[in-house]
């Protein structure tokens, strides 16, 4: 390995496989530990091998339950093909006796729903908690022109094309060959250190003698080979103590009010203001408390988390995080639902209804916040509520018209 060396992050898609736990044993001995993305099926089949992975300092990411092109999916389906691998990769975690560190998520055949699901898709994984795992030094323009940074699922720098092996062994020599080559701006850079750092694309069932010779030839290359980056987020209830930190964000990103105030706030519904710590700083709050207008419900009154980009922790899934907490917390207090009134602002109404929130009023209210009117819109559906919204913005010449959404707990 050259001096000049740059980090590398390795992926390996399609685990487990029967011979895994050989596989896994191969990279400790090379002092390489991966993120296998896994299918469902085949968790169920090797549920062993996996808990052997996990066990060995290896991550298990979600790649889907049987390998489906996402963009030929509804997104009940995608939904379902996610949570069902979920479902099976929290129990490999509890078997190892492991905390799960990360949910991580790629696409089979990196298939990402193209330009009509492509959003839709990035919601339903921020709701359902997967976090962008962060490559610092990832520096090639087509990767930020990719939106990468701001995505949830996980793409790659250098995919190794192993998976035209599938076509037989004589590929091998060419997919070495191509190692050598430099042309960054295709995504063949491994030989340009310091350069950008690489996430590197491997699959989990080639052979195996394939598996060591890429292995091999990558080890060769001026690589340093990093265990997956994540960050200790630490979710809990704010502290008085909290006040030199915690007030002067909420100020900043939601209400206003005095330091006695917000002291007041604390003590008066204990446990029921949250903050979400990254790495020592502060990345986010959610507060609420019991509801005035019905005894079963607790109303969400404020969540917001840091909007700066730079941050390691932007764009991941903190805010749900944090909601997901807050609705724990509710649930242990005895309330079965949530209010929460949304921002008039289609992002803001879509993080709520990606995490389980559903439309049950509009509030149309005047620059001064005062209510307008409020309608019932239980029994409507999506476009329709849409509609009601404008109908009743033009009416009034509202201000702002605004969803509150509710969630029942179960
Ligand atoms: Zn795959």
């Amino acid at each position: 390995m050259a001096d000049a060396a740059k980090r590398a992050w390795l992926t390996i898609d399609d685990a487990p496989t029967e011979d895994f736990r050989q596989r896994v044993d191969e990279l400790n001995a090379r002092g390489i530990r991966a993120v296998w993305f896994c299918l469902g099926e085949r968790l169920e089949r090797y549920p062993e091998e996996a808990v052997h992975a996990v066990r060995n300092g290896h991550i298990l990411g979600n790649h889907s339950y049987d390998h489906p092109a996402f963009s030929k999916l509804s997104l009940e389906e995608a939904r379902e093909q996610i949570a069902r691998t979920e479902r099976l990769l929290d129990g490999i975690y509890a078997r190892a006796g492991v905390p799960r560190p990360v949910k991580l998520f790629r696409f089979p055949y990196l298939d990402d729903g193209g330009d009509i699901k492509r959003d839709e898709l990035q919601s339903l994984l921020c709701g359902m908690g997967f976090e962008q795992p962060g490559f610092p030094g990832v520096t090639y323009p087509w990767w930020k022109q990719e939106g990468r940074p701001e995505r949830i699922d996980v793409g790659c720098t250098y995919d190794t094309w192993d998976w035209r092996l599938q076509e037989g062994g004589e590929m091998l020599p060419e997919l070495l060959a191509r190692m050598d080559e430099h042309a960054p701006e295709q995504g063949k850079g491994l030989n340009d250190a310091p350069g950008s750092n690489e996430v590197i694309m491997m699959h989990a069932w080639i052979p195996m003698d394939a598996f060591r010779l890429l292995l091999d030839r990558l080890q060769a290359k001026p690589l340093r080979f990093d265990p997956p980056v994540h960050l200790t987020v630490q979710i809990r209830p704010a502290a008085i103590s909290d006040l030199p930190i915690v007030h002067p964000f909420q100020c900043d990103y939601l209400h206003r009010e005095s330091a006695e105030d917000w002291k007041r706030r604390l003590a008066d519904v204990p446990g029921m203001y949250l903050a979400a710590f990254a790495d020592e700083d502060l990345a986010g709050v959610c507060y609420g408390q019991p509801s005035r207008r019905r005894e079963d419900a607790a109303d969400l009154q404020g969540i917001a988390v840091n909007l700066d980009h730079r941050k390691p922790y932007a764009r991941r899934g903190i805010g749900s995080r944090l909601l997901r907490a807050f609705e724990r917390v509710c649930a242990e207090r005895g309330f079965r639902r949530i209010g929460v009134g949304s921002a008039d602002d289609p992002r803001v109404e879509s993080f709520y209804q990606a995490n389980g929130y559903r439309p049950v009023e509009l509030v149309a209210k005047d620059a001064e916040g005062r209510e307008l009117e409020r309608v019932d819109i239980r029994a409507e559906a999506a476009e329709q509520a849409a509609e009601r919204k404008e109908e009743l913005r033009r009416k009034h010449g509202a201000a702002e018209v605004i969803f509150i959404f509710e969630k029942t707990l179960d």
